[in-house]
């Protein structure tokens, strides 16, 4: 095997575990091959939460110019341009899709295009080319999933939902997660009909209770038609449209389907069982705290390893892996009081433990609600609501849990996810001063609670 294709780590999978993982083992001297399939930059740069993102900011603008109204701005021929808006963000997407290949090139990575599949512990074949890795990185992350049914393979995912030629007059998306959640509130500030098919009685599930009410209330409020315990049976053509039945047996006509029903760890056909590397029932690898697999020699990050799957925390999980194993700084990624947010319109920010996770661990809790109108609104005549909830251990007076749905949400709750991370005391919050007028003041000068036994 000729030298140059000898390398101390490979990582199949240029995502945003993986390129972490790359350039920190290439900063500590290790010499790195990088293998990817579609593009570099993964799913949250590519298909996920940048471009996702953008088109959020897109759609609000829908709310920005009904609210501007009231603050003394007229407008006339107010027009959408939902290939306009698609054209941009590719290009977005192609500046960032480079910086991340740069990026490579200067840490000294040797990026190969193509699909790696693993041959053995040690050798990789990427689209015929065989290259061998003292360790080896799998960072595949994950792919939609959509259950099958007569008329499945009618349906869009995510991944399409960004291509999209024209935006749907109307369209039903299907799961009541993340995904559907932020699609349908896309969608519908673009002006397009939503149907959102659930099939239980509660959107998010795993989200604090009184949020996901909430947002079900923000959502009812803008028209989006939630249907609850409702599964589709089968879906076929009508001409141009799709005609959806459900297992109750109504019907409705659309120009769309999206399923949003989850993703699932991408290990499809990469040689892990002739390697021995174990997976478990949905098909993630195994890996223990320090990421390593069955396989001595083989490691996993990211969402192909089902643990929490977050970019911020495939980022941790290849950084602390690469200090790990090459950097002399041994090292695990902390999985405990992750902040996330779901960026619905409003969207939610939140960490720590829900209510009813605080009530079984602790027993007794002081739970503090929070609903008002934001000041922007008072003149705008919005009726949306900010809704927040501080969780306290009451025993110790630890804030555990903290909600926002709201204008802002992700961007208050990143700053307070630092207080509840520290496990800093509801006394301590309370000595915090507000930033007045915020909405974020409200976590500080909350007064008001429930105790739960
Ligand atoms: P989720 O796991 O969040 O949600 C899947 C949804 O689909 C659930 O409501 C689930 O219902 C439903 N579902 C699953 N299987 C079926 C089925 N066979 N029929 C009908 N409904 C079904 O997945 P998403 O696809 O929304 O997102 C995938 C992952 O991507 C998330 O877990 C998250 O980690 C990540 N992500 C993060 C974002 C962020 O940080 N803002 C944004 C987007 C994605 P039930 O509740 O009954 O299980």
């Amino acid at each position: 095997m000729s030298a140059q294709k000898k390398f101390d780590l490979v990582v199949i999978g240029a995502g945003s575990g993986g390129v972490r993982a790359a350039r920190i083992a290439a900063s500590h001297g290790a010499r790195v091959a990088i293998c990817e399939e579609s593009r570099v930059g993964g799913t949250c740069v590519i298909r996920g939460c940048v471009p996702k993102k953008l088109l959020v900011y897109g759609a609000h603008f829908a709310e920005d110019f009904e609210d501007a109204q009231a603050y003394g701005w007229s407008f006339s021929n107010l027009k959408f341009d939902w290939q306009k808006l698609i054209a941009n963000k590719d290009t977005e997407i192609d500046r960032l899709n480079g910086i991340y290949h740069k990026l490579l090139d200067n840490s000294g990575v040797t990026t190969l295009m193509g699909r790696g599949v693993l041959i053995d512990a040690h050798k990789i074949d990427v689209a015929g080319q065989v290259i061998h890795g003292d360790k080896i990185l799998v960072a595949t992350g994950g792919r939609p999933f959509v259950p099958e049914f007569p008329g499945s393979d009618l349906v869009i995912t995510s991944d399409e939902a960004f291509h999209l030629e024209t935006l749907p007059k109307h369209i039903l998306i299907v799961g009541g997660g993340y995904i559907a959640v932020e699609f349908a509130g896309i969608f519908n500030a673009l002006g397009s009909r939503v149907d959102l098919v659930y099939r239980r009685d509660l959107i998010l599930r795993g989200f604090d209770d009184d949020l996901r009410r909430n947002l079900e209330h923000e959502y009812q409020q803008k028209d989006i038609q939630i249907m609850h315990h409702c599964n589709v049976k089968r879906i076929e053509h009508q001409g141009k449209r799709l005609l959806v039945q459900f297992d109750n047996d109504d019907c409705v006509v659309v120009d769309q389907v999206m399923y949003a029903t989850g993703r699932i760890p991408h290990t499809r056909n990469l040689g892990l069982e002739q390697v021995g590397v174990a997976t478990d029932a949905a098909g993630a690898i195994e890996v223990d705290a320090w990421s390593r697999s069955s396989v001595k020699s083989i490691f996993a990050v990211g969402d192909v390893t089902n643990r929490v799957n977050l970019t911020p925390v495939a980022i941790r999980e290849g950084h602390a892996f690469a200090d790990t194993e090459f950097g002399n700084a041994r090292r695990c990624a902390d999985h405990e009081l992750v902040p996330a947010a779901v960026f619905s319109q409003p969207p939610i920010g939140t960490v720590g433990m829900t209510q009813a996770q605080a009530h079984e661990k602790y027993g007794k809790i002081r739970v503090y609600n929070s609903e008002f109108r934001a000041l922007k609104h008072t003149l705008s005549g919005r009726q949306e609501k900010t809704y927040m909830k501080l969780i306290v251990n009451d025993q110790d007076d630890t804030v555990v849990g903290l909600h926002v749905l709201g204008m802002d949400a992700p961007e208050i709750v990143q700053g307070f996810a630092v207080a509840v991370k520290a496990g800093l005391s509801k006394q301590q919050f309370d000595a915090t001063v507000g930033i007045h007028p915020t909405a974020g003041e409200e976590l500080v000068t909350m007064r008001e609670f429930e105790l739960i036994e």
